[in-house]
């Protein structure tokens, strides 16, 4: 069962419970005549993915819908998993999407503010030194239903903890030994209020601040605090928050400093695909694609490279909203915005996949004629083009059978077909190879079928797409399918692994697919409607003289039945 959060049929102005609390914050005037800041803080631990465009996408539309301002904030205390490739990946792809931000920060930035913040909270008796270990802390936590026990560390004085805690700082101690706590309440029925961890010793170098500090903040005690100092008014965040934000509010209380609210919506999920950087960095270290940009990824420089259009995303995730409650959507609805989006813009061209040689015998040997054809029969404003004819061309394996079953109205012999914009041609007799294989297939044409027009009214049942033998370039094509075969990729027997469920199949080459020559000019991240087969984009593996493709999606659109079949 899918079930999808739309909660408006209108795609411009889905209703969004985001944007009502924003309106009614401005209505209250509940932060005076400030601003409306917003910021995306992503922590720079992978690249970016689909579900971080919603993110992006409220975090930056909702502010500017209220004339508002968005940060684009690193999240970067974890130096262990953090890397400058993906600070500059994120960059990137968030400006790909269609934004912009006001200032680029980094919590880092903040470390010197939130030292401070820190041993005031300690001369406020807020705050206490623990020399337990990890795993004792986990055990004095409690459990839901049991309250947890005070630390033998809780209770020292304001002196010592204020000692010890500089001396963490100046790099006395080793890591894992000693860890810095709020003093809340080990009895708290949230767990994150039992005296939640402010910093932890870690003697590791920091993609920003090098090794000027080996103390480094836990997120719940860096994350609101940054909010802040940037006086962000709405620091939105997906659900899984939701537990947090006593202690969000808690640190930003204590300290008395500007009053940033968290607000936590749904998560982006989408069927047969797994939203998760970690898990996705395990995809690309154990080489199970080719990379975080593979275009089988649900990562943004991914699906980008696939040949999906910023335009769709954004229109796309509008149309999802945000709840309160999380949900699947189905990936058909991504791909049906997509579609359409590549429907109205993307220019068409003729491409044979699996090319199949047919010879027209009564074509006069040597002569080549051009044909006009739209560029995009949506868009009249795309003109047309000349496509070369001849007397060999090529057609799909498909669009043939030398023995057609029921139905089959596409090439078989004596039977008549339209090639687009072209000719009637017939099939008269076949070449076959030692194996018995059709090699070749000899036709007849009509010269007044001209332009593909009936010269008598007579009707064909089938038109294919072509591509003249003499003129055409050959092309590599990539052919992707799902990457996982099952719509919840994790849902896996007890002791599977979710990579149990990797689709086998997901991608296949196709190394000499025959392409009309006016694609010869086409440059990298264009993109195409190949007749009757899909949309394409031109993969920046190209190289001159030697053009790869990759499959955006193929034409059928499962997700305008499912709509069409709910709506009847
Ligand atoms: P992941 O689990 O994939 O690593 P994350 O939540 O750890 O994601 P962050 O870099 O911390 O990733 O996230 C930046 C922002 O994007 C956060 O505000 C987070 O709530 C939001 N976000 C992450 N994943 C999704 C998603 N699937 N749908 C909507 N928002 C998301
Ligand atoms: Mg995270």
């Amino acid at each position: 069962m899918t079930t999808s959060s739309t909660e408006s049929p209108d795609a411009r102005t889905p209703s969004n419970f985001l944007r009502d609390l924003i309106a009614e914050d401005v209505r209250t005037k509940k932060y005076g005549n400030a601003v409306i800041q917003t910021r995306f803080p992503p922590e720079p631990n992978g690249y970016l993915h689909i579900g971080h465009a919603k993110a992006i996408f409220l975090d930056f539309g909702l502010a500017d819908e209220f004339g508002g301002k968005t940060n684009l904030r690193f999240d970067d205390t974890n130096p262990e998993k953090e890397e400058t490739e993906y600070v500059e990946s994120i960059q990137k792809d968030v400006r790909w999407l269609g934004f912009d931000w006001e200032k680029l920060c980094y919590a880092s930035d903040y470390f010197g503010q939130l030292y401070e913040w820190a041993l005031q909270l300690i001369k406020a008796g807020k705050a206490y030194v623990d020399d337990l270990a990890a795993e004792e802390i986990r055990q004095y936590r409690g459990t839901l239903t049991e309250p947890g026990k005070d630390s033998p560390y809780r209770n020292r004085s304001v002196e010592e903890n204020f000692d010890l805690f500089v001396r963490m700082k100046n790099g006395e101690f080793p890591d894992g030994s000693r860890v810095l706590r709020a003093k809340i309440d080990m009895a708290s029925p949230n767990l994150n209020m039992r005296d939640p961890v402010m910093y932890r010793i870690l003697h590791a170098s920091h993609h920003r601040t090098g090794d000027a500090w080996c103390i480094y903040p836990m997120y719940d005690y860096a994350h609101g605090q940054s909010d802040s100092i940037e006086n962000v008014t709405h620091s939105m965040c997906t659900l899984e928050f939701a537990d947090h934000q006593p202690i969000y509010r808690w640190y930003i209380e204590q300290l008395g400093i500007f009053p940033s609210q968290q607000i936590e919506f749904d998560r982006l999920n989408l069927t047969y695909t797994l939203l998760s950087k970690r898990r996705l960095l395990q995809l690309v270290q154990e080489g199970h694609v080719r990379g975080w940009d593979d275009p089988r990824m649900p990562t943004l420089s991914g699906i980008r490279r696939r040949g999906f259009t910023p335009e769709a995303i954004r229109a796309f995730i509008a149309s999802v909203g945000a709840t309160r409650t999380n949900g699947i959507i189905d990936i058909e609805m991504l791909e049906h915005f997509q579609r359409d989006d590549l429907n109205r813009r993307a220019a068409r061209a003729m491409a044979v996949l699996r090319p199949l040689k047919v010879v027209i015998d009564n074509y006069p040997e040597g002569k080549e004629e051009f044909v006009e054809v739209a560029n995009n029969p949506e868009d009249p404003e795309a003109g047309t083009r000349q496509v070369p004819f001849s007397r060999e061309i090529y057609i799909e394996q498909d669009d043939f059978r030398e023995v057609p079953p029921p139905k089959y109205y596409r090439l078989s012999p004596g039977k008549e077909v339209r090639l687009r914009n072209a000719y009637f041609i017939t099939a008269q007799s076949m070449v076959k190879d030692a194996a018995g294989s059709v090699i070749e297939v000899h036709c007849t044409y009509d010269p007044a079928s001209h332009g593909g027009n009936s010269p008598d009214g007579r009707k064909v049942k089938s038109t294919m797409h072509w591509v003249s033998a003499t003129h055409a370039i050959s092309a590599e094509i990539r052919l992707y399918d799902k990457l996982f075969v099952m719509p919840d990729p994790s849902d896996v027997p007890e002791g599977g692994s979710y990579l149990d469920n990797l689709n086998p199949n997901s991608i296949e080459i196709v190394t000499d697919a025959k392409l009309e020559p006016s694609l010869a000019n086409a440059k990298i991240e264009d993109r195409f409607q190949f007749e009757r087969v899909g949309y394409f984009c031109v993969d920046p593996d190209s190289a001159p003289g030697k053009l790869v493709f990759n499959r955006t999606l193929p034409l059928k659109d499962t997700w305008a039945k499912i709509e069409k079949k709910a709506a009847s």
